[in-house]
């Protein structure tokens, strides 16, 4: 869990996350395999207790195509976040919910083994095509023969 200890001065962190914080579910697709990478610093502001930090991230989505696993590196150079002091426990301060927050914003709704594309596509689509010709219910497919030109 990413617990930090704090203080009345700065404090340079860097540290290995395990990214079960992170709670990801079978369902959702989307799998952490590797620690989550965290450094930066923690200062007090005030009231406030402020945290900068870089984050970088490895995880894993299905290629929308093919379903293949697809590697996501995930980097926030410069996350920033800040809580009020009196909110967070005296000595440590569980950022969980907000990490968890700014990584999982940054995973994109789809991802593609070939980077833009899927490798596999060429392939899929014949499979398709055949699958939909051979089974599929196609509405339209006398559409042509009733057009007037
Ligand atoms: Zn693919």
């Amino acid at each position: 869990m990413p617990i930090l200890s704090i203080s009345n001065t700065e404090v340079h962190i860097e540290k290995m996350l395990n990214p079960t914080f992170l709670q990801l579910s079978e369902k959702d697709d989307l799998t952490a395999t590797k620690p989550i990478y965290l450094k930066g610093m923690i200062y007090p502001v005030d009231q406030w207790i402020c945290i900068q930090a870089e984050i970088h991230a490895t995880l894993q989505l299905p290629c929308a195509t093919c379903n293949e696993p697809v590697s996501i590196d995930i980097s926030l150079p410069k996350w920033t976040h800040q809580e009020e002091r009196d909110s967070i426990n005296h000595t440590c301060w569980d950022l969980s919910q907000p990490l968890r927050e700014a990584i999982l914003v940054e995973v994109p709704f789809l991802a593609y083994c070939g980077n833009r594309t899927c490798h596999n596509r060429k392939e899929i689509e014949k499979f398709l095509h055949k699958t939909s010709q051979q089974n599929g219910h196609q509405p339209f497919a006398n559409l042509q023969i009733s057009r007037t030109t």
